[in-house]
């Protein structure tokens, strides 16, 4: 078959665009070369929907934010994802820093930036009272959000999925040819044709824009990686709302935010690096981020890191983002250098790149069965944000929504096999894990992980060997030890 859309890359600008499209009357296939969404810069990242001051006013990235901002909240409220408008302060050490502030407001203020406020520094404690107490001032953006990005990529593509969008994982695109206004995409052993092709390829978009046949393609992507610390939810609320410092050319610097599942974000620093799948976390990495988390909260327990890891930016050697048709092969469009905000711009990065198909000629009509939720059925709501009449009736329902698999994030064995039978089943360890949160609590899967493995194991009707925490020879057990 030929499809209408091929996109590459399943993190949120491929995702985001894949779920528009399905509301209309055409074929879209998403090709990812790992084994789930959201994997790639979509996984790892400060979680934030950030109001739209960063960007310099009149670049895409600037208007794509603010509009981005707006959208996803709508998207959490439709697909049922939880989004917290917790505002954000950029915190000043100074007069220094105001000097900055109020071009950051400005700049805000150009961009259309809701609501935005220098603040002084009472008002900044009564707001946030860890704060630290050399911290004179704060642009106050209210319309700024966390979320978890992950989650709602996952919940959009259930959403894209239920509505006809075929996914193909494990499809690292090597290659392309066209003939008669056909792309054809290979990953050397199968083959997917369409009319329009996407390259939403994150990190690897400028090689990917080569793969598609592009001869001096003018980005180029260096990779440039964020370590995170995560602190258990039972500190509590140590911020109120994200907390950054003033930006610099390395970027937003190292902030401190609540995340929508209660815990605290610490991080990221930035470093250029050689090879993008490098995620590691280094020694030297994590005491810098400890030391800039000290500066804005210096009482922050560190001591309460559950885990450390690190995200990849795909930073390119131009500001904006490069989101245009390709120049040389017909039919082909480039979303190429979307770091940070690239993932609040995300709902707009689609509704810009759907106008762009239209554009090169792509006929759009409203599909007239669109389902807006996850699933057929419904959106799917987990057991740990029920209320207790919802969790009895479930029990009655389905015993096995009582038996509890996760302790730390209270998981049970009915959230695992509702997520066997999604629109995207759940295969992998790794895909319960970004799904219910079954292993990211403070004992990190020690307890869940086994058996979650054999869940999917019975389940799939596989043998546990077969089992991977992430698809391609991550296995869990290899072989029975000798008896
Ligand atoms: C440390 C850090 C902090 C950040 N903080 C924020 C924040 O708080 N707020 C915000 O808005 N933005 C933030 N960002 C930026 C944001 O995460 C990205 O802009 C966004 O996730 C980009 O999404 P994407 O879909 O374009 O790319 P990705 O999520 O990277 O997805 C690209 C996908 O393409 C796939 N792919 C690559 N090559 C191929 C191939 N050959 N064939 C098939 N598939 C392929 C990859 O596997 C991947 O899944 C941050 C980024 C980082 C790294």
């Amino acid at each position: 078959m030929v499809y209408d859309v091929l996109i590459i890359g399943a993190g949120c600008t491929g995702v985001m665009t894949a779920r528009l499209l399905s509301a209309k009357n055409v074929k879209v296939a998403v090709v990812e070369a790992s084994a789930d969404v959201a994997t790639g810069a979509t996984a790892a990242n400060s979680a934030i929907v950030h109001a739209g001051y960063d960007a310099l006013p009149g670049t895409l990235k600037a208007k794509l934010n603010v509009r981005g901002n707006r959208l996803m909240k709508e998207i959490a409220a439709a697909l049922d994802v939880e989004l917290k408008e917790v505002g954000s302060h950029v915190v000043g050490f100074g007069d220094g820093d105001l000097v900055k502030l109020e071009e950051l407001k400005a700049r805000g203020e150009a961009n259309g930036v809701p609501g935005l406020e220098i603040i002084g520094q009472d008002e900044l404690r009564r707001m946030e009272p860890n704060i630290s107490p050399e911290a004179t001032h704060s642009l106050w953006a209210p319309s700024a959000a966390i979320t978890c990005p992950y989650g709602i990529t996952i919940a959009a593509a259930e959403n894209a999925a239920t509505n006809g969008v075929d996914f193909y994982f494990n499809f690292a695109v090597s290659d392309c040819s066209s003939a008669g206004g056909i792309h054809y995409v290979t990953n050397g052993t199968s083959t997917v044709a369409a009319r329009y092709v996407l390259n939403c390829a994150g990190v690897s978009s400028a090689a990917v824009a080569s793969i598609l046949g592009e001869n001096d393609f003018p980005v180029t992507i260096t990779p440039r990686r964020g370590e995170y610390y995560i602190l258990d939810k039972s500190v509590g609320s140590l911020a109120n709302s994200t907390l950054f410092v003033c930006p610099s050319d390395r970027g937003k610097g190292i902030l401190v935010s609540p995340t929508v599942h209660g815990n605290t974000i610490v991080g990221p620093n930035a470093y250029p690096i050689e090879d993008a799948a490098d995620k590691s976390t280094t020694a030297a990495g994590l005491a810098e981020i400890s030391a800039g988390a000290r500066r804005i909260m210096p009482s922050i327990p560190l001591n309460a890191a559950i885990t450390s890891f690190a995200g990849v930016r795909s930073t390119p050697n131009q500001y904006d983002f490069y989101i245009r048709p390709s120049e040389q092969i017909p039919g082909v469009i480039h979303a190429v250098g979307v770091e940070s905000p690239g993932f609040a711009s995300s709902p707009a990065t689609a509704e810009y790149l759907v106008g762009l198909l239209e554009e090169a000629g792509l006929k759009l009509e409203d599909k007239p069965d669109y389902i807006p939720t996850r699933r057929k059925d419904g959106n799917h709501r987990q057991w740990n944000r029920l209320s207790d009449e919802e969790k009895n009736e479930k029990c009655r329902e389905n015993p096995a929504y009582g038996k509890i698999v996760c302790r730390c994030e209270t998981v049970t064995e009915g959230d695992l096999l509702d997520m066997l039978d999604s629109p995207i089943p759940a295969v992998t360890i790794d895909m319960m894990k970004r799904r219910l949160r079954a292993g990211m609590g403070r004992c990190q899967g020690g307890f869940c992980s086994p058996r979650v493995a054999a869940l999917i194991a019975e389940k799939t009707g596989v043998t546990l060997d077969a089992v991977t925490k992430n698809g391609g020879g991550s296995w869990l057990v290899t072989k029975r030890t000798e008896d």
